[in-house]
């Protein structure tokens, strides 16, 4: 555990920087679910209410919580209805959300794509899949990379997949192709699949158009909202939910974050003051979140 990420529920700064909070970002699979993907477990999986009662406790609080998650559109829909919140960012930060309901908004990123990139009535999936982006990895880094089955399906802005890369050799690949996209680590996986790389545990990767990440996806949901950075929080896990602490005021990652090599790098390469660590793994740590931000605006 690198020394210099300060403990979230004993720093004042935190303490200080908590009570300017309206609005927090939540990253969902090694973050606030479980391992297989419950929200009435605790870290070890086994039947909790840990996480639950601090979602009630934010939902009665009147903290907005907004999922961002690699997953899909309709997944995130359903999710955020039944944990009663009203808006979502799925896509690793490419489709961003205001209702659950058969009333909604919605903002679909591009990320810095030309106006005239798409072809009308064609999505970015399917301009990232009209250049061959995933045969294209997997031909030239055989054994290391793959869909992320059976979830590579339904998607609108990115590609899924499950690998264990060097994000800047996956990324030299694909900015030979004539489209500009960016590889994007989302955390580590249980299940190998068919890789045959043993080196490094399983993470999933994105394909996105170049600039679309889920740090963006908040300023533009924060500008949206009408709220400044330092009313908003995030928590999460991988290498691009670290990113998020550059929208932020207040940046937390889950104990499990610093066994990711993606998440330790990118605290090495960039010293950022707003990153706070959890002591709990997954959703313990993300109780511990809430129960933190709860006590410092006594709400
Ligand atoms: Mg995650």
């Amino acid at each position: 555990m690198p020394p210099d990420v300060p403990l979230l529920t004993a720093d004042e700064r935190a303490l200080d920087a908590l009570q300017s909070v309206r609005v927090l970002y939540t990253d969902l699979d090694g973050t606030l679910v479980a391992k297989g993907g419950s929200v009435l477990a605790d870290a070890g999986a086994l039947p909790s209410l840990v996480v639950a009662e601090q979602i009630v406790a934010l939902n009665r609080a009147g903290l907005a919580v907004v999922p961002i998650s690699g997953r899909g559109r309709l997944q995130l829909r359903e999710l955020t209805q039944l944990l009663g919140w009203d808006g979502y960012i799925a896509e690793a930060g490419g489709i961003i959300v205001h209702g659950t309901g058969l009333e909604f908004e919605e903002r679909i990123d591009h990320g810095t794509w030309p106006a005239d990139t798409l072809a009308e009535d064609t999505t970015p999936f399917e301009a990232i899949n009209a250049v061959r982006a995933a045969e294209t990895l997997m031909e030239a880094l055989p054994g290391r990379i793959e869909h992320y089955a059976p979830w590579q399906f339904d998607r609108e802005v990115s590609l899924l997949l499950r690998g264990c890369l060097d994000v800047a050799e996956g990324q030299a690949v694909l900015d030979e192709l004539p489209l500009p996209l960016d590889l994007v680590d989302n955390g580590m996986l249980r299940s190998y699949g068919t890789l045959t790389c043993r080196d490094m545990p399983p993470h999933a990767y994105h394909v996105v158009p170049k600039g679309v990440s889920k740090a963006r996806a908040i300023e533009l949901d924060l500008a949206w909202r009408g709220l400044a950075r330092e009313q908003a929080a995030a928590i999460g896990d991988s290498a691009t939910d670290l990113q998020m602490a550059d929208a932020v005021g207040v940046m937390a990652l889950v104990a499990n974050a610093f066994g990711s090599n993606g998440v330790t790098a990118g605290l090495a390469a960039t010293p950022r003051d707003n990153v706070w660590r959890t002591q709990a793994e997954r959703g313990e740590g993300w109780a511990q979140f809430a129960r933190t931000w709860l006590a410092a605006t006594g709400a």
